[in-house]
């Protein structure tokens, strides 16, 4: 899954209103980051296939570490425990959002992957393969950043014109994202593919700081 991760993202005041929007948007691609890290060190491996999918042309056959079922878990937990040691507020409730955002990428990604997601390293492999059905997976893609967007749009209001504008274009840009994803070439290597990645992470999770300091909690 690409730009639904942040659909729960987006969601994440409505239930915690002290976490930030900057660390939701981390967390739920703290898998993502680890992964990519792992594919520069060469400890996961990824092949660019060229419609390997309808959707996306990364073959992702070694990823025991970042994305089976227990590495998700234990990323989920260490997010959490990370978001625990430095939040001022609402820590146990924030850590458990952060975790739980977290693991939601796991949760996403089983939808759209085919089945290289391991239950256990070495264990039987999941995923119900969305991302074959183009016309399927663009719309919960786009339909959970939507959801994400109204949920965030309901629980926070804006301090000004900068608020009334910033969730929309953080959500325009996504969408944006995804179209360039689709249409444009894929990685020349996988390598180029993590670093791209890890920009697009960091990038976002700066967007969404922006975003979020135009607008307030409501009332
Ligand atoms: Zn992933």
């Amino acid at each position: 899954m690409f730009i639904g991760h942040y659909g729960p993202a987006f969601a994440a005041p409505a239930l915690v209103r002290s976490v930030p929007l900057w660390a939701a948007f981390l967390s739920v691609q703290f898998i993502d980051v680890v992964w990519s890290i792992l594919i520069l060190a060469g400890i996961e491996q990824v092949r660019i296939v060229p419609g390997f999918t309808q959707m996306s042309p990364l073959d992702l056959y070694h990823m025991p570490w970042s994305h089976s079922l227990p590495g998700a878990l234990v990323l989920s937990v260490v997010a959490g425990s990370l978001y625990w040691l430095f939040a001022r507020t609402d820590r146990v409730a924030g850590a458990l959002l952060i975790a739980a955002l977290c693991f939601s990428h796991w949760l996403g990604d089983l939808i759209v992957h085919v089945p290289d997601l391991a239950l256990w390293p070495g264990g039987p492999m999941v995923g119900f393969g969305l991302w074959n059905n183009l016309p399927a997976a663009l719309a919960l893609e786009a339909g959970l950043v939507l959801a994400g967007l109204i949920v965030y749009l309901r629980v926070t209001r804006a301090k000004g014109l900068a608020g009334r504008i910033a969730p929309y274009a953080l959500a325009g840009f996504l969408l944006a994202l995804e179209a360039i994803h689709l249409t444009g070439e894929p990685p020349a290597s996988a390598q180029e593919m993590a670093v791209i990645s890890l920009a697009a992470f960091l990038v976002l999770a700066g967007l969404a700081a922006i975003a979020d300091r135009t607008r307030e909690a409501r009332a």
